[in-house]
């Protein structure tokens, strides 16, 4: 049988630094999997430049020129971690048997990679690279991390515990995935919804080989906040039910001044009162926040951009090119 064809899949945004480090230990990992015969020689190396505003581009095309085996693609401006993968995935889905998305920064274990095939031809469409243990990261970091998973998951997002974009995806899965028209993109809770046999593969993270991190913790929140208000509606049933509770309550407690005040016990409860009014203001304020942050989804899914623009291509991606741009309405 034929080997796969792989698609490595990586997005860059300002990697100056640490691309001529870790391009290298792409490219060795992929000519070892071509020499053991786990994938086709035609396998590739797909760098997604994200509007880089350093040399990034140049250090991409640098590379495709050297080995034919590095390929890359350029976002007409910067899109964001999570349309830079959608973008790499979409372009290498007609070219290849199966991608991989992985960062650029060498701090997932390219090793994995080798489990990660063997479990697509075991039959597997779908393999979650899994993070083992969280030991190179601060106590902060790990506490935000995995409080986050599980309240993503309480949340009814369905997410891959510890499972960020490092993961196998066959073409199969990929063109299913691609009916998957929505705008806000949060790629780790909107794949496992693609079904398919799947299974995860575990690795130790690194740290950052050079360069910064892109993900300070106002972003992190965000990406957090994202995850949860376009996966699920559950945080919109939450506020219907205390709605609820709450105007239960508030009859309850409507009768019961009734009765105090035919009783002749009423008092002038000034503080009672401001404590109402202040506790349902700033209930009112926060759930219209959030039904808010809905509507300003459906408003950018109703706007239907496109999720990502491509503006250049390395010489072959070109010559292979087999769709134009990269909108919806493919
Ligand atoms: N990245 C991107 N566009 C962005 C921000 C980040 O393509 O706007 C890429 C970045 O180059 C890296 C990956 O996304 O390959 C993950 O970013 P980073 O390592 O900074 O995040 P962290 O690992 O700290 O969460
Ligand atoms: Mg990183």
């Amino acid at each position: 049988m034929k080997p796969p064809i792989l698609y490595i899949v990586i997005p860059c945004y300002n990697e100056e630094k640490v691309l001529p480090i870790t391009s290298s230990m792409f490219l060795n990992k992929l000519t070892d999997l071509i020499a053991q015969n786990k994938i086709h020689q035609d396998s590739r190396i797909l760098f997604v430049n994200d509007g880089s505003k350093d040399d990034t581009w140049n250090i991409i095309t640098d590379l495709s020129r050297q080995d034919c085996h590095f390929q890359g693609i350029a976002q007409s401006r910067n899109r964001g971690h999570q349309n830079a993968v959608l973008a790499g995935l979409m372009e290498a889905m007609d070219r290849c048997d199966i991608t991989i998305s992985i960062d650029c920064d060498g701090q997932d274990d390219l090793n994995a990679m080798d489990q990660m095939v063997d479990a697509y031809l075991d039959g597997c469409e779908i393999v979650y690279g899994v993070r083992a243990s969280r030991d190179t990261d601060t106590f902060f970091k790990r506490f935000t991390a995995e409080g986050y998973y599980k309240f993503l998951n309480r949340m009814g997002a369905e997410v891959v515990y510890n499972h960020a974009d490092y993961r196998l995806m066959s073409a199969r899965a990929l063109h299913e995935f691609a009916k998957f028209k929505e705008v806000n993109l949060f790629l780790r809770g909107m794949v496992p919804l693609v079904g398919f046999k799947s299974t995860s593969v575990y690795y130790d993270r690194h740290e950052r080989l050079a360069g910064e991190s892109h993900y300070p913790l106002k972003k992190m929140l965000m990406l957090a906040f994202d995850g949860i208000t376009s996966l699920s509606v559950k945080p919109i049933r939450m506020i219907t039910a205390t709605g609820l509770i709450i105007s239960v309550l508030s009859f309850i407690g409507i009768i019961w001044a009734l009765i105090t005040a035919m009783t002749g016990q009423a008092v002038a409860g000034w503080a009672s009162t401001a404590c109402i009014v202040c506790f349902i203001g700033g209930m009112q304020a926060l759930f219209l926040g959030i039904i808010g942050e809905y509507i300003g989804k459906i408003y950018l899914e109703t706007k239907a951009r496109p999720r990502y623009i491509i503006s250049e291509r390395t010489k072959e991606m070109l010559e292979t090119d087999r769709h134009e741009g990269g909108n919806n309405d493919e």
